[in-house]
């Protein structure tokens, strides 16, 4: 199915075997019951994180389509919530999620009529547009270029674990975006957003991934 534009982006589970990147452990659901079911089997305890997977709802935070879960009576309000809502688009499916604490970074790549990719870098989760910080590179990048790339965040200190918060894992993320680069070359992807890309001290996740194809 195709959004308003006409376009068609690969979301939820459907991206997770083109990015190359770990993904946090998720399924789709229908009702409460598989959701408990789906998190004996994933072995997964709360909180988790519930989303509305839709073409119509691109950006699912807009419409209320993320809810992180702590409880069983969370799990079946927001369940609930987000069966009325895709009623509503008269689109959606519902995937559960792991939760996964650590930096909330973005990656994507565009295309450019001069340039060719481009690999775009930098904070992302909600802080994107307040701190604006986001260095850019044509694909496909080497190590050494990703790590120059993490150097030149202004708020690198944030993700080196400053006043006591998690020290990301920089060769895991160099790595990443090397991937990343590699990824915009070879598979034809004409576009790309990781968002977040979360990096703990050990793991790296692409936790929110939108991709299409020439
Ligand atoms: P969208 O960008 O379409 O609104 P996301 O999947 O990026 O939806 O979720 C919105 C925000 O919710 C993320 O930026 C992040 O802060 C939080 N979030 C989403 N999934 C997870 C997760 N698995 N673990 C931790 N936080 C999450
Ligand atoms: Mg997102």
């Amino acid at each position: 199915m195709k959004n308003a534009d006409g376009r068609h982006f690969l979301l939820g589970k459907e991206s997770d075997k083109f990015i190359g990147l770990p993904v946090p452990k998720s399924d789709y659901i229908i009702g409460t019951n598989s959701a408990k079911a789906v998190m004996k089997r994933l072995k997964l305890t709360y909180p988790v994180v519930l989303k509305l997977i839709s073409q119509q709802a691109i950006h699912k935070s807009d419409v209320g389509g993320v809810k992180i879960v702590n409880n069983d009576s969370e799990l079946e309000k927001a369940i609930n919530d987000l069966q009325k809502t895709i009623k509503k688009i008269k689109d959606g499916k519902l995937l559960l999620q792991e939760f996964i604490k650590g930096h909330e970074l973005i990656v994507g790549i565009k295309h450019d009529a001069t340039f060719g990719p481009i690999i775009a870098f930098g904070i992302g989760g909600k802080y994107v547009e307040i701190l604006k910080d986001i260095v850019f590179r044509a694909c496909p990048i080497d190590p050494k270029e990703a790590e120059d790339m993490i150097e030149q965040l202004k708020f690198k200190a944030i993700i080196e674990g400053a006043r006591g918060g998690i020290k990301a894992n920089k060769k895991l993320l160099a790595n990443a975006l090397v991937n990343v680069s590699k990824l915009a070359v070879s598979k034809k992807i004409t576009e790309l957003d990781v968002n977040p890309l979360i990096v703990t001290e050990k793991n790296i996740y692409a936790v929110d991934v939108r991709l299409a194809f020439l």
